[in-house]
């Protein structure tokens, strides 16, 4: 199909510097957790961004010294020559597709711990970062950096800025942004100087002015020099010659850099999930930049409209729509657009279990792709399956794991039957997706459905509950077994494992509270899953009108929610809901009017008055179908999703994805990944 020419202006060049970008899609730098230890997954992740149309591609942070370390979190590396030929992988492959290659050099001052070189961390004043932070947690304290560090710093800015050009870079960054060193020298909290780097608006300034020279000096001009800065805390600052010290900054700096890639300051609202936040986000603290410079501006704000692109761009807000997760959602947003194919757009859902996944030192995942992270590993493309099948195959079972596993399976050629029991299809996301801030999570089911209902050889049966005798009946060659999972009434022991149960009229778990059940106040949401359910539950119950006191075994509500950013803006709304929470606690027992509660660590008993408990704990999968239809003399019978093992959603399309990719057909995994990297010794 014809592109939109309503879109037009998203497929136009932009000048940036000395370099052309073929379109204003830009893939901002982004964590992908894979470094020069696995350089050939790095450049099929990004490669296949560029595939899929985005007209630069970037990498995440890549140190330019051994003094910027941010184990246990992963980062990439640009610290000598031994680093060229792994990013040189990347940069192929992102030029194979005519894009341009960015690279974010980074040094992370006190915000980087230097667990692995134990090189001291270095900063402006001796200011910690986020010391009592889960995951930067250290007692070790930044050195305050005198004259000679920071001629160094800018020397290793311009030597990497070498080596990224030897690496086939286009587009250099400094990062002057979230917490790195950079900002940390803008930002008067953090730097306390008396010199020329210091004091002053202009004087703190100074670094950033003097590291993008450098890295402009040290490549002659052939490079573009792209600044990244946060504007979130200096637009909050009043300025004594300006708006604000926003403005006043981007006065000194904005003839600097070639381009600007605008974000906020801290990762929750700089990557928000959508439960507490909606697409364009940032444009409230990014909208000045471009009435102050003429230099072309980047900003993200998780945009998957075409819509909202274009006016970005019409408004004057932005010349190069930045994307982070809408393009690990999907690869191929761009293409889809310029082939006028809007409605195949894999949105993202802004849960953030890819950001989680940086938090746990490990490639990226995504909710929406299942591929993403195995384009290398397992061969797998976002788009393209091997037509390589022509038998048929019975998926029982219409949630997130059915729909993901049929449409792969019909995508490979089966003749797919998908028998839901529902009226509706969507699975869990039904009801999750009507809790408070979960309704774009339901873009997980509207994807599938949408793509399932172009194929022609894919039968949805609605309203069709199967027993194990009537899926034999069928006479499929293959049965999916994607049936879910339900919540039970486990209890928490003390060692964090499940011990014991809670029963009881008053005893309520999110199954019951899906199927219609709705407690009586007051009610205790008790959460030892502490991701999202527990804290979305209490907010749900309290939007209700009932009083709610959640208690959980962590230290914090949404223990689990820290990985994906939601933590902080969930205590934030229990504070504002008046939900009562108690930390470090589970719960013993209840007798239909008070709930009996022990410490985790003391053991101190308490009691809390309540006419109803909702236990968020463990979950049971629904398989026994599978064994069922075994006992019958099914020989091809495969468990998908929750039913296989319960999970997260992105557990949940990972499974069925697996699962579709692999009936009949031999698995491929890659072990080669890590090998270049020693090659590159040489
Ligand atoms: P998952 O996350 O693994 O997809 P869900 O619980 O979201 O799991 O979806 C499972 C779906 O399977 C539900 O919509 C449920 O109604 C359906 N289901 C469960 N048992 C049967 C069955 N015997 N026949 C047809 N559909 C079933
Ligand atoms: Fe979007 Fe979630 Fe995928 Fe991240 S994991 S890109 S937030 S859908």
């Amino acid at each position: 199909m014809p592109r939109n020419p309503r879109y037009n202006t998203l497929f136009e060049p932009v000048q940036i510097g000395p370099k052309v970008a073929p379109n204003r899609f830009f893939q901002v730098p982004h964590a992908s957790g894979m470094t020069n230890v696995s350089p050939r997954v790095r450049a099929a992740f990004r490669g296949m961004k560029a595939e899929g149309g985005w007209g630069v591609v970037c990498t995440g942070a890549c140190s330019v010294d051994p003094s910027s370390d941010d184990s246990p979190f992963p980062n990439a590396t640009l610290w000598d020559k031994a680093d060229i030929k792994a990013h040189r992988l990347m940069t192929d492959a992102v030029h194979a597709h005519g894009a341009l290659a960015g690279v974010e050099l980074w040094h992370g001052g006190a915000a980087a711990m230097n667990r692995t070189t134990r090189f001291a961390p270095l900063s402006p004043s001796g200011v910690p970062w986020m010391a009592t932070h889960v995951g930067f947690m250290t007692s070790a304290r930044p050195k305050v950096m005198d004259a000679q560090d920071i001629r160094d710093l800018i020397r290793w800015h311009a030597e990497a800025a070498k080596r990224s050009e030897e690496a086939g870079f286009d587009i250099l960054y400094v990062y002057s942004g979230m917490g790195y060193l950079p900002y940390q020298f803008l930002l008067s909290d953090y730097n306390h100087r008396t010199d020329a780097y210091g004091g002053s608006v202009q004087n703190r300034v100074r670094l950033t002015e003097e590291l993008i020279d450098a890295v402009r000096d040290a490549t002659g001009g052939r490079c573009a020099v792209a600044l990244r800065i946060s504007m979130q805390e200096l637009r909050s600052r009043p300025s004594e010659v300006a708006e604000s010290e926003a403005h006043e900054v981007m006065s000194y700096l904005k003839d600097a850099p070639d381009l600007f890639d605008v974000k906020m300051d801290y990762s929750a609202f700089d990557c928000a999930p959508s439960r507490y936040s909606a697409e364009g986000s940032h444009e409230q603290t990014i909208e000045f930049m471009k009435k102050v410079t003429t230099k072309p501006v980047v900003g993200v704000g998780r945009f998957t409209s075409p819509d909202t692109m274009v006016s970005m761009v019409k408004r004057g807000v932005l010349d190069l729509i930045g994307g982070a997760r809408p393009s690990i959602a999907d690869p191929f947003l761009p293409a889809k657009i310029n082939e006028g194919r809007e409605e195949d757009i894999r949105e993202c859902i802004g849960c953030n279990i890819c950001i989680s996944s940086w938090h746990d030192g490990v490639w990226v995942r995504c909710t929406q792709n299942p591929t993403v992270g195995e384009e290398y590993r397992r061969g797998w493309h976002p788009e393209k399956v091997t037509k390589d099948s022509a038998g048929s195959v019975l998926v029982i079972g219409g949630g997130p794991a059915g729909l993901e596993a049929a449409l792969t399976l019909a995508r490979r050629g089966f003749e797919v039957s998908l028998a839901e029991a529902r009226r509706e299809f969507g699975g869990r996301l039904l009801w999750e997706s009507s809790l408070p801030g979960l309704r774009q999570w339901f873009r997980v089911a509207d994807y599938r459905l949408g793509q399932l209902a172009k194929l022609p050889n894919v039968t949805l049966y609605p309203e069709s509950p199967l027993t194990a005798a009537e899926a034999m009946e069928f006479g499929a060659d293959h049965i999916v077994v994607a049936t879910g999972a339900d919540w039970d009434r486990a209890l928490c022991g003390p060692n964090e494992i499940p011990e014991g149960r809670l029963e009881g009229a008053a005893v309520y778990t999110p199954t019951d509270l899906a199927a219609g059940r709705i407690p009586q106040g007051p009610v205790l949401v008790h959460d030892f899953d502490n991701y999202y359910m527990g804290s979305a539950v209490s907010e749900w119950l309290s939007g209700k009108g009932l009083e709610v006191t959640h208690v959980t075994t962590a230290g914090n509500a949404a223990a689990w929610g820290f990985m994906t950013n939601e933590q902080p803006q969930v205590h934030k709304s229990f504070a504002a809901k008046g939900i009562t929470l108690r930390t470090a606690e589970r719960v013993t027992g209840f007798d239909g009017g008070v709930v009996r509660l022990a410490h985790m660590l003391s053991e101190t008993p308490s009691e809390v008055a309540a006419a109803s408990v909702v236990l968020v704990g463990t979950r049971v999968s629904r398989s026994s179908l599978a064994e069922e239809l075994r006992a019958l003399g099914a020989i091809s019978v495969h468990l998908a999703g929750d039913a296989f093992a319960p999970g997260a959603l992105a557990h949940v399309t990972y499974s069925a994805h697996k699962t579709a990719r692999e009936i009949s057909a031999k698995p491929l995994i890659k072990r080669d990944f890590a090998i270049p990297s020693l090659e590159l010794q040489a």
